[in-house]
This record gives C-alpha cells, structure tokens and sequence, in this order.
C-alpha cells in the first residue's frame, strides 16, 4: 500500500520547491493528457493520490472542480488549478498533522482530535455515523481524500445551519419546504 508521507498531491516526489511556477506548469502539463489546457475531472481524478492504490474520491474531485472553476466552465484552467494546487497541498499537511500513527489514513480518534481542533463539538455517536459514512473503502478508516470531503461536508453543512440558528442555542425550527430548500442549495 503506498503511503504518499513524502509525496505531493500527484504522487510525485516532493520537489525543492513545490509550489514554484515551473514545477506546477510541469505537473499541469503532465496531468492534461489531452493537451485541451483545461483538466477535466477524470483527468485530475487520475493524476491525484489518495495515499492508496484506490481511484480518488470522484465527489471530492467533482467538490474541488466546484471550489475552483471561477469561470464556470466545467474544468480547470492552469490558473485555476494553482489554486486547487494550493488548496490539496493544505489539506496534505492537515491530514499528516492528525495522522498522529503515520498510518497512512484516518482512524476515530485521529478525527476526533482533527474535528475538535477544527471547533465542531460533536457527539461520541456521531463520530461512528461520520466513520462510517465517510470510510469509502470499508477499512473502518478514512482515507486522504474522503478526510477532505468529510470536513467539507461537515463544515457546508454547519455554516447552513448557523445562517438559521440566529440566536445561537443549537437549535432551528423550519418548515419542510425550508428544509428542501436549504439542502437543495447545497454545494456538496
Ligand atoms: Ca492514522
């Protein structure tokens, strides 16, 4: 099983300088297989590690593209992909910081510390349901890329629960169709 510890995003090995221009321009040119310009999602899906041997998570492929495509067009420019770049790089660092065993992925207790650092006060219970949700791989943990989409999940929920909770107290009260509403409006 590969562990990606001293690898960037890619797999590849980590460079002097990995967020330089020319590094990122030589990763995105090897990335865009077709030479559009553009990186479809299948593309970055292939080109990203999740540390394991298993496809990366196409819904944090298909959250990412939603983050970063600025100009809507369904791919990711080399502009943009700077960005995105940037932004898994980050999450790299934040799955490794709470890898407290190395173990290449994420067990309940490693997201117990990771959610608590983030400020999210949950439950012993709903860490089992959010484990159980979020291990794709059915291995008990969470891999790189579905740590992502958990905490993003996780946190989009929140702020849209927070925009209802004016007062504060960790309750809401809305009708069926608000509820639709704000689950319909959802980017995640
Ligand atoms: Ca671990």
């Amino acid at each position: 099983m590969a562990y990606y510890g001293r690898r960037g995003p890619t797999g590849q090995p980590a460079a002097a300088n990995p967020n330089s221009n020319e590094f990122l321009w030589s990763i995105f040119q090897r990335i865009d297989v077709n030479r559009s310009g553009e990186l479809c999602t299948s593309e970055l899906q292939r080109a990203l590690s999740n540390g394991t041997w298993t496809p990366f998570n196409p819904e944090t492929v298909r959250l990412m593209i939603g983050m970063f495509d600025r100009d809507f067009s369904g791919t990711i420019n080399y502009q943009e992909f700077t960005q995105l770049w940037k932004y898994v790089t980050d999450w790299q660092n934040t799955f490794r910081q709470f890898d407290q065993d190395g173990s290449g992925s994420i067990d309940r207790h490693e997201l117990k510390n990771a959610l608590m650092t983030f400020g999210f006060q949950l439950s012993e219970r709903f860490y089992d349901i959010l484990v159980m949700k979020f291990d794709r791989q059915g291995r008990g943990v969470i891999a790189f890329d579905d740590f992502i989409q958990c905490c993003v999940v996780l946190q989009t929920l929140t702020n849209a629960f927070q925009t209802h909770d004016r007062d504060h107290d960790g309750i809401i009260q809305i009708t069926y169709e608000e509820f639709l509403s704000l689950v319909f409006s959802l980017r995640c």
